[in-house]
């Protein structure tokens, strides 16, 4: 069964259009290092995201219908992409799968609906199998057994895999605080594919604003532990069962 935020993404929370840091989402879009992206938002914030997809010259399309967590307003999903084509692509392929308060029985249809969403986003294709294994076991199911939030067993799930040091340009676990240069869950730490990714939107936005950069790079090399309730810590005082990542090289 879906969990119902079941998903290889982790949407950043929009909060406000002001950029700071910069939203390196768009950016790889602007700079033709992703294909498309998907964005959940309150209805308030549509209007400004309609102007800056018009100015940039994209093609914007939104789901049927708005999704709804616990605990949380409804947010609409739009889809953001060079083409209009392409702007569809994704929302079709997520209206097969799209969240629900209600689990959705994992069917082989629901699989191809996950894996063509994520190469739409332009996910690599391991980090999209890496989470699809997931899905086949639930995606709160750890690898040994036992419950654990979908962050927790994606991240433990990546650092069994990893066989160098862990990159600090893959640490995706800062995203509520929008210092990231990766967007999904990696399939390790050391994907080859998702470093090259990471390294080449760093490198972009370092071509634009170059302090802002270097300040999410040192944020992001940080060794920082995750806890089994799904919440980022310091690694010196990690508690019992938490998961601590060494991200020092970048
Ligand atoms: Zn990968």
């Amino acid at each position: 069964m879906l969990g119902e935020e079941a998903a290889i993404y982790e949407p950043p929370v929009l909060t406000s259009r002001a950029m700071n840091p910069p939203d390196t989402e768009w950016l790889a879009l602007e700079a033709g290092l992703k294909p498309g992206l998907r964005q959940t938002l309150g209805a308030q914030h549509l209007p400004g995201l309609e102007r800056r997809v018009a100015r940039a010259g994209f093609a914007m399309v939104m789901a049927a219908r708005p999704v709804q967590f616990p605990g949380r307003e409804p947010e609409e999903v739009a889809y953001v992409a060079r083409t209009r084509a392409h702007a569809e692509l994704l929302r079709d392929a997520e209206a097969r799968v799209f969240p629900s308060p209600d689990p959705i029985p994992l069917t082989d249809a629901h699989l191809a609906a996950h894996a063509e969403l994520g190469a739409a986003l332009g996910f690599p294709r391991c980090c999209v199998d890496a989470f699809l294994t997931r899905l086949r076991r639930g995606v709160t199911t750890r690898a040994r057994g036992g419950d654990a939030p979908e962050v927790f067993v994606a991240v433990e799930d990546a650092l069994a895999a990893t066989q160098a040091k862990p990159l600090g340009r893959l640490n995706h676990l800062l995203f509520e605080r929008r210092v990231r240069f990766l967007s999904h869950y990696p399939c390790r730490y050391d994907c080859a594919e998702s470093a090259t990714y990471a390294g080449a939107l760093f490198e972009e936005t370092r071509r634009r604003v170059p302090a802002d950069a270097d300040a999410m790079r040192a944020m992001l090399c940080a060794p920082l532990a995750l806890t089994l309730e799904g919440r980022v810590s310091d690694a010196a005082n990690a508690p019992p069962g938490a998961l601590v990542l060494d991200f020092s090289e970048f």
